[in-house]
């Protein structure tokens, strides 16, 4: 039988038009999946779980089990679910988790000694001649670092530690590198105060929120050091008269610690900006006289600028111009036991869980630095992330793309989450919320993309 040549020319375009249909689906298939796990930045993992369901004021919550990320989607991947962000009144967020062990609620919080309690706020050191470094937001996988450089300086320091923020995990979790730093901190001489569970912003949630942020990280702090603060920051510095917030914190034991240089290390966290902090700190403190005058100085140690970069630099100077790097607490000359409330029914030091070291029994701690199938990073001195090239370290390199899970801890750049005033631009999110609605948009053309070609096939045969 003879074929017609337009029957021909039909059967070959066909033929054509299904070995593109063929090539486009794999290509969106693989597309979506490659996208997803990968952990390298938050533009390729933040794509919504739900991406139907929006949530927050005025829309109401997401379903059970999703949280509702900063920008108002729904979802349970990790950039749905970390906390500062996550918006903890419309789902489930990191900060819904609770410390094991008893709740502290029932210790006696005494008002002791002559450091004044909330809801005054204290924005300066008592003692001519200190500077009290102060670092909010860790424990991070930089802290180690600023431990090191400390300990080189024979300098002390303030920790305010937040126990679930940026979606590191709990601090109390021995699985991760976390509560090990804080022991250090402590054993260290530094003194390690609290920066609310999950860094809400007090004078925005209500009063029981509010107590659950300082019990929860109570409990937390309890869990790793027997003990906990009676030292405390407000995040983003915010705790209005107008919301009793620091009638409540005083209520509950709490010093509040504010500062009186404020070095914006979260907004310069890059190699070209960090010395604008540096130039606040030199304006206030290069010109100052240790005989008469004390500095309380904020920073992060969530920032990589702050701990490679400004901190040197201002442990220099202190140590250049005469003045003493001490702790808060003795900065204000408040006696050493008093900085924290002890918990008598926990179990003592001999009797407490192992280190995060022992959380991987099959692997042996790296000596040499190096990592991989018999040794992990967790409890080394070299860094908590074992790199692709099976190193450890800290660096984005180690931690980041291509981090080995089976050998140590893996994380993403943390987010800035600075303590200014209203600093609480949900960029990061609405950026990976964007990223995900391009995504979607995408997707959407590649269907309708697909309905035309199907379309086309059918009125050929037609
Ligand atoms: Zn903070």
């Amino acid at each position: 039988m003879r074929l017609h040549p337009a029957f021909a020319l039909l059967i070959a375009l066909t033929t054509c038009v299904l070995a593109r249909i063929q090539g486009v689906f794999p290509v969106y298939t693989i597309a979506l999946e490659s996208s997803e796990p990968v952990q390298t930045s938050l533009n390729t993992r933040d794509v919504p779980n739900n991406v139907d369901y929006r949530c927050g004021p005025k829309i109401g919550k997401c379903p059970v089990g999703t949280c509702c990320s900063g920008a108002g989607f729904c979802g349970t991947s990790k950039a749905h679910c970390r906390s500062p962000d996550c918006k903890i009144d419309y789902g489930h967020c990191d900060a819904h988790r609770s410390p094991y062990g008893p709740p502290t609620k029932e210790i006696a919080r005494p008002h002791l000694g002559q450091v004044p309690f909330g809801p005054t706020q204290i924005r300066s050191c008592a003692i001519p001649g200190t500077v009290a470094l102060t670092f909010d937001d860790g424990p991070t996988r930089y802290t180690g670092d600023l431990l090191d450089l400390l300990d080189k300086y024979d300098a002390k320091a303030t920790f305010f530690v937040t126990g679930i923020n940026n979606g590191k995990g709990a601090i109390d979790d021995l699985t991760l590198p976390w509560a090990s730093v804080i022991e250090r901190m402590h054993s260290s001489g530094h003194q390690v105060a609290s920066h609310t569970w999950s860094h809400e912003d007090l004078s925005k949630v209500t009063p029981s929120q509010r107590s659950e942020q300082m019990e929860k990280n109570e409990a937390a702090i309890r869990n790793i050091l027997g003990h906990f603060p009676s030292y405390m920051r407000p995040p983003y510095s915010s705790c209005t008269p107008d919301t009793e917030c620091g009638k409540q914190l005083g209520e509950l034991g709490y010093h509040i610690i504010l500062y009186d240089i404020d070095t914006d290390d979260y907004k310069n966290d890059s190699p070209d900006l960090i010395q604008r902090s540096k130039d606040i700190f030199d304006h206030q403190v290069l010109q100052s006289d240790p005989l008469t005058k004390s500095w309380l100085v904020i920073a992060h140690d969530a920032h990589e600028q702050t701990v490679h970069n400004l901190t040197e630099h201002m442990l220099k100077a202190i140590k250049r111009l005469g003045y003493r790097a001490i702790t808060v607490g003795d900065c204000l000359r408040d006696p050493r036991p008093l900085w924290y409330r002890k918990d008598t029914r926990m179990p003592t030091q001999k009797e407490k869980p192992k280190k995060p070291a022992s959380a991987d029994p099959n692997k042996a701690v790296s000596w040499d630095g190096s990592c991989g199938s018999n040794y992990t990073c967790l409890g080394s001195t070299f860094g908590f992330c074992c790199s692709s090239e099976n190193a450890c370290g800290n660096t984005s390199n180690h931690c980041g793309k291509g981090c080995r899970k089976d050998a140590g801890y893996c994380t993403v750049d943390v987010p800035g989450n600075g303590d200014a005033w209203d600093p609480r631009v949900d960029v990061k999110g609405s950026k990976s919320e964007a990223g995900a609605e391009i995504r979607m948009l995408g997707s959407a053309a590649m269907a309708a993309m697909t309905s035309l070609l199907l379309a086309f096939i059918v009125a050929m045969f037609m």
